[in-house]
């Protein structure tokens, strides 16, 4: 859906944070060492093209996506740097992803058969071997299956093995017992290979905010790029102070006074007060991925906490002020206002969850706006 450029909700996207948080990073990285940012789900949230081309102009020498339309979407941009997709892709979308030059992971010795009808002879195909060293979730967890899927794909006139990787499962903990144990089983098994591949990566942002010196080719920079710890229990442990890039705002559409013992919003749940309490509507909702679990959780008004009242609808919220403010009035959901702020952490620890999640969910129906 195109965004919506006519309403009092938007996202505030600072990019020169998002440089400063890639160029810290760099700094943090063996010389030669390349980073490819992460921009899957629409750039966590904060919008896949523009961050794409910021964290290239930050130096940045490759992308990683999830889904392949996501990297569909960066070619139709006209960005021509090498792009990985993360996750495998259709059997029979393969020659498309040739056609455009986006990389692919190869999971398995089964999936591999699946592809190999599929590849078409007028560009060569890129590929990630993929290991699972311990995550669980997609690539070959032996020795054994490695070396044969190396050769089978050796063997295949029209495929360029350039990439090797795996993925950690607790690299964002301060204990890393499970994340050496990890790391262990990835290099032995990249020493198996009868060639090292030009891309051999197993960062994410905790592993390359926490281990720097790790000797690898690439690193795969998302949610420290956007300038969001990875887990609250590595704040204390990170390199840099990373720099948050984005900031949700609102304005109040509706203001009224509510007499004491009146209700709020569906299923009647919250009940004002004696005498009375003035209550705002801020056009926010669930469908914009304000989630309903953010009843009673605050927003800054005027540089005030105040706390969302009765349950979030699907396009609107309402608030308690603790006064009359005009229609218009600036809220802020995330972000900081003059003395007070909100992190994308304050959200996910009310609600429960990780600020992945609280940012990746701020749908397309709020529009963007970037500034420097
Ligand atoms: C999403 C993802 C990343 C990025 O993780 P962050 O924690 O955001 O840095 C890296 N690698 C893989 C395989 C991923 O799926």
């Amino acid at each position: 859906m195109e965004p919506a450029l006519h309403r009092n909700t938007w996202l505030e996207i600072n990019t020169t944070n998002i440089c400063y948080n890639i160029k810290q990073q760099q700094k943090q990285l063996p010389p030669g060492t390349v980073i490819f940012a992460v921009v899957k789900a629409n750039g966590y949230g904060h919008g896949a093209v523009e961050v794409a081309r910021t964290a290239i102009k930050a130096g940045a020498k490759g992308l990683c996506v999830a889904v392949l339309d996501e990297a569909l979407s960066l070619r139709a941009a006209r960005i021509t740097v090498p792009i990985l997709v993360l996750a495998p892709i259709r059997a029979e979308d393969v020659a498309l992803a040739q056609l455009k030059d986006i990389s692919v992971p190869i999971t398995s010795a089964e999936y591999w058969q699946k592809l190999v009808p599929f590849i078409s002879a007028e560009k060569p195909l890129k590929a990630h071997l993929v290991i699972d060293s311990g995550m669980g979730r997609i690539g070959v967890r032996t020795a054994t299956e490695l070396s044969s899927l190396e050769q089978q794909i050796r063997q295949e006139t029209f495929v360029e093995l350039e990439g090797v990787f795996t993925h950690f499962a607790t690299a964002d903990q301060l204990n890393q017992v499970y994340f050496n144990r990890q790391l262990r089983v990835f290099e032995e098994m990249v020493a198996v290979l009868k060639e090292r591949p030009l891309y051999v990566h197993c960062s994410n942002s905790a592993t390359a905010l926490l281990h720097s010196q790790l000797q690898q080719s690439s690193v795969r920079l998302g949610i420290g790029m956007y300038g969001l710890s990875p887990s609250p229990e590595i704040v204390e442990a990170l390199p840099y102070q990373l720099r948050p890039a984005l900031s949700l705002y609102s304005q109040l559409i509706h203001v009224k006074w509510v007499e004491g013992g009146e209700t709020i919003g569906y299923g009647a749940t919250y009940t004002v007060k004696a005498p009375g309490e003035w209550i705002g509507t801020i056009p926010i909702g669930y469908a914009d991925g304000w989630l309903r679990d953010r009843t009673g959780s605050q927003v800054i008004v005027a540089d005030q906490f105040c706390e969302i009242v009765g349950r979030v609808c699907m396009d609107q919220c309402m608030i308690r002020l603790p006064q009359r403010y005009p229609l218009q009035t600036k809220v802020t959901l995330i972000g900081q206002d003059k003395t007070k702020q909100l992190t994308a952490d304050d959200v996910a620890h009310y609600t429960d969850t990780i600020n992945y999640e609280i940012i990746c969910l701020l749908s397309d129906r709020i529009p963007r706006v970037y500034t420097e």
